[in-house]
Order: structure tokens, then C-alpha cells, then sequence
């Protein structure tokens, strides 16, 4: 595959109602949209980044310099034979995942596109029809928690996750189980918390939660696996599992004993698929997290998680759960919590070039 041209666009799209971690409060999701042109077709990404260096150190503005400057010189005019060497060319690159994401998934959509293959079956996915859970940000008290929470249970969402911070954790779990019994539940702190806060897990071990998920430092596997020893519920580690090699060590010292997944995260498709397969031989579940994506982002995720490992729902919902208006058509709708994967070439949506437009804030055209 000959790539001939590449673009970047910066779209920005508010969110329908804010979302709040223990980072803080999101009003509108801005990440970077990529076009890379070949042989008549085109492949598009996401680089479904923050805008600050809260979550990852990259931010919008690292992933557009990285891309600009170091990747797109990378691929540019090359005939990149498969992924294999689509990875060795953006190995000159440390690091900066989030970056290389975008360029990943636009390469193995234009190449699905070629062979006219849909993406899930590319990755060897055996599960058609995938399940969505919810992620369900810090409110502004415990009565609007609960009433969102109810709303996305008519909704059908088959989990229900909840941010938690210091302050806000064991009197909202206690609320959450009594108000609505055994639901599948779990909750996710972000890194809020560090080993001296033992009494909190120890309160929330009792209430037979799915699993913790990020508790301690985002950088941190000796800690958890102390932790993990001490708790019956399963730990759960997002931010310190940064590619391959940490969750090869996660698993070796037992500091976790299930992977969130998100493809940015971890360095791309390709680096998810084998932290997917080390996982699967470990016994270890995995399932796929969510960074706000928009259609083409979550559209890459609905396929990713019909590997026979993603075992829990995931945080892939519908657009409509986040936006009023999507860039792809038709928009990912789950229906009473679950979606079929569409059959067609590519990620089985449509993006939508003119509401890209709509929504874009710069843009940047290789070669220019
Ligand atoms: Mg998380």
C-alpha cells in the first residue's frame, strides 16, 4: 500500500452533558481525525487524546507535533507492505501512543478497505454481537448519580461504572447497592489514591464490586500487586499498562487481575491485539475502555472487542450517550445494550467528511 497523501484535522464537539473524573470536569472533546490516501482509497484514524496532560502526557497539541514533524515523514510516499512494517517504520518514535493510534488505525483501515475485509475479522474476532457498559462521571451530589444511574439501566447498559476520588467513593457505593441491589458494578479512581488509603479498599472490598479499577499511582505494578494480595475484589489496571511490556510485568508480579484496553493508550491496534492474546493465555480477563472517541475512534473499539478475550462489556456506547451529533453515519447506537457488527469493508460506519468540516478547527494537508 502506496501511502500518498496524509491529513489531520482537530475536531472539537461539545458533549452533551459534562464529564467528570478525578481530574477534573471535560465540557467538550477536541481530538485529532486522520486521512491517509492510497491507492484510491481512504483510511481514516482517531487520536482520541486529552487536551491536557492529565490522563497521558500527550495532549492535542504533542500528538499534532509528533504526527506533523516525526510519523507522517515516517509513512509519507512509502509502500508499507504490511502492519508489521507500518510498526517498524513508527518505531523511530518513543513513546507518544496516542499519536501513532491515529496513523495506526487510518493504515489498517485502508487496508481493510483493499482486501474488502471488515476490521473485526482482519484481528480475528470471534464474537458478532458486543455488549456496552457505562461509565458514569463524579456528579454534583449522590441524588443526580442515582437518578443517571436509573436512566442508563432503562437504558439497557449490561455494566455500570463509577468515578470515584477521595470523598467520593465508599458512601456513593453504599448508595448505588442499595438503591439498586446487585448490579453489575465497579468502580474506577484514576490513579486518586495511594497505598495509605488500605481502610477505603477495605470498605469497598465488601460490596462485591466487579472490579477496582486504577486505584494507585498511574505509573505504579508493586504497589497494586501488594493491594491486590489484601482485596478479594480484582484489580483492575487502565494507566499503568502502557504497551506489552508492562503488562507482561503486571502479570508476573500479580498486580492486577483484569486489563482495561484502550488502543491509545497502549500504542495502537496492533499492541492492544497482543496484550489481548498474552492476556487470553494468562487467563487474565480483558475489556475495552473508553477515552470520549468519536465515531471513528469508537467504531475501531466496537471491532476490537469481538476478541474471544474482551470478556467484560466495555466503555463503548452509543454516540448519542455523549453527543448530540456524531462525524460518522450512521451513528453507533446500542439497542438495550447491545450492537451487531456490521458485516461491511472497513469499521462498518460511514465518517462523514462534511460534518468533520463542521466541526474541525485546523487542519494540516501532507504533502502540503
Ligand atoms: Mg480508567
Amino acid at each position: 500500500m502506496k501511502i500518498e497523501r496524509i491529513e489531520l484535522h482537530v475536531v472539537s464537539i461539545p458533549l452533551k452533558h459534562f464529564f467528570e473524573t478525578s481530574f477534573g470536569r471535560v465540557e467538550r472533546e477536541v481530538h485529532i481525525i486522520v486521512k491517509m490516501y492510497g491507492e484510491g482509497l481512504v483510511g481514516y484514524g482517531e487520536s482520541a487524546v486529552m487536551t491536557d496532560p492529565s490522563y497521558s502526557y500527550e495532549t492535542i497539541e504533542t500528538v499534532w507535533h509528533i504526527q506533523k514533524d516525526f510519523l507522517i515523514p515516517a509513512l509519507l510516499h512509502k509502500d508499507i507492505e504490511d502492519i508489521e512494517s507500518f510498526m517498524r517504520m513508527v518505531s523511530t518514535v518513543r513513546g507518544h501512543h496516542f499519536a501513532k493510534c491515529g496513523l495506526e488505525g487510518a493504515y489498517w483501515h485502508l487496508c481493510a478497505l483493499q482486501k474488502g475485509e471488515p476490521l473485526y475479522k482482519m484481528w480475528n474476532g470471534t464474537r458478532k454481537t458486543i455488549q456496552s457498559g457505562v461509565s458514569v462521571g463524579i456528579q454534583n451530589s449522590i441524588d443526580d448519580l442515582l437518578s443517571r444511574i436509573k436512566q442508563f439501566l432503562d437504558e439497557g447498559y449490561k455494566r455500570i461504572k463509577i468515578k470515584i476520588k477521595p470523598g467520593w467513593d465508599v458512601d456513593v457505593v453504599r448508595a448505588v447497592r442499595k438503591q439498586f441491589g446487585n448490579i453489575p458494578l465497579m468502580v474506577d479512581a484514576n490513579a486518586a489514591y495511594t497505598p495509605d488509603d488500605i481502610s477505603v479498599f477495605e470498605a469497598l472490598d465488601e460490596y462485591h464490586l466487579m472490579m477496582i479499577e486504577q486505584p494507585l499511582h498511574f505509573a505504579d505494578l508493586t504497589d497494586h500487586a501488594e493491594l491486590q494480595k489484601k482485596l478479594k475484589t480484582p484489580i483492575c489496571l487502565d494507566e499503568s499498562i502502557s504497551g506489552l511490556r508492562t503488562a507482561k510485568a503486571a502479570l508476573a508480579l500479580g498486580s492486577c487481575r483484569v486489563i482495561n484496553i484502550k488502543p491509545g493508550r497502549v500504542g495502537g491496534y496492533y499492541q492492544a491485539k497482543k496484550i489481548h492474546d498474552l492476556c487470553h493465555g494468562a487467563n487474565i480477563p480483558v475489556w475495552c475502555g473508553g477515552m470520549l472517541e468519536f465515531g471513528i475512534g469508537r467504531a475501531f473499539n466496537v471491532s476490537l472487542c469481538s476478541l474471544p478475550n474482551f470478556r467484560f462489556p466495555g466503555d463503548v456506547s452509543s454516540s448519542s450517550r455523549y453527543f448530540h451529533e456524531d462525524i460518522i453515519s450512521p451513528p453507533i447506537e446500542f439497542s438495550h445494550g447491545e450492537l451487531t457488527i456490521p458485516d461491511e469493508p472497513g469499521f462498518g460506519f460511514q465518517p462523514d467528511d462534511n460534518l468533520i468540516k463542521k466541526y474541525s478547527q485546523r487542519s494540516y494537508i501532507a504533502p502540503e
